[in-house]
């Protein structure tokens, strides 16, 4: 039994922290450090929302970093997302490795690793403003004008049916990464979120009524097989983003 730790319990229970099993027995066992933790979590959101904590000059990407692994605000660098009139979210994997290469970044305008890392794509989102520019990304067959283009690196050598994930299945990182992403396009370009306006490229052809070659992105999510089809998929991202508005 430690003096100083026990203060530190009678401190949490005071708090609102309430130590149920153990209470303030001044042993430091994992209920007590747990508790510790949420405050701190606690705590960092707080300041966060309630005081500047970047000096002016900070870049954009640096405050996005810091945001990102404190939980709060925006995932997205502001400098990638340019002053532009877009009008949906086209969502892809880009059935290659779990980085981004040269390549994958041609066609899209933010790319998520497996980590959940995010990747500028080469195109500006600017470039696919109605009516898309020369260079502009060419993700969606007939339907790259006006959409933004967010692909998850995974599933190179995936097959649908029976569903093999392959070599880089999708993770959840990625996905919570994508829903992150997601509500930031939509809030800073005033995007709905609905099945016309953010969805992902397999739903492209029944939501929006424009043909493509078999796209499959996404009715399978790897890291959850209880999810199946191009619906379910939509629907969970949109749920998902529209909980982080
Ligand atoms: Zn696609």
């Amino acid at each position: 039994m430690n003096k100083t730790v026990q203060s530190l319990q009678r401190r949490l229970i005071a708090l609102g922290y309430p130590l149920p099993k153990f209470g303030a027995d001044g042993d430091p066992g994992g209920e007590t450090i747990a508790a510790v933790g949420k405050a701190l979590d606690e705590l960092q959101t707080l300041r966060a929302l309630s005081e500047p904590l970047f000096p002016a000059g900070t870049s954009s990407s640096t405050v996005a970093t810091a945001r990102q692994a404190l939980g709060v605000g925006g995932v997205i660098p502001s400098d990638w997302m340019p002053a532009a009139k877009m009008e949906r979210i086209i969502c892809h994997w880009t059935a290659g490795a779990n980085k981004a290469s040269e390549f994958d970044r041609g066609h899209y305008h933010i790319l998520i690793e497996d980590d959940g890392k995010l990747i500028r794509g080469i195109p500006s989102i600017k470039l696919n403003e109605a009516p898309a520019k020369k260079g502009y990304a060419a993700h969606t067959l007939g339907a790259n004008s006006g959409s933004i283009g967010v692909s998850l690196c995974c599933m190179g050598g995936a097959n649908e049916a029976p569903f093999d994930p392959g070599k880089y299945p999708m993770t959840r990182a990625q996905w919570d990464a994508l829903t992150s992403v997601v509500a930031d396009l939509c809030r800073r370009y005033s995007i709905p979120v609905t099945d016309r306006t953010v969805l992902s490229h397999a739903e492209v052809q029944n939501n929006l009524g424009i043909q493509q070659r078999g796209k499959w992105d996404f009715t399978r999510l790897a890291f959850d097989p209880s999810v199946k089809g191009a619906k379910a998929c939509g629907d969970k991202l949109r749920a998902e983003a529209k909980a982080k508005l």
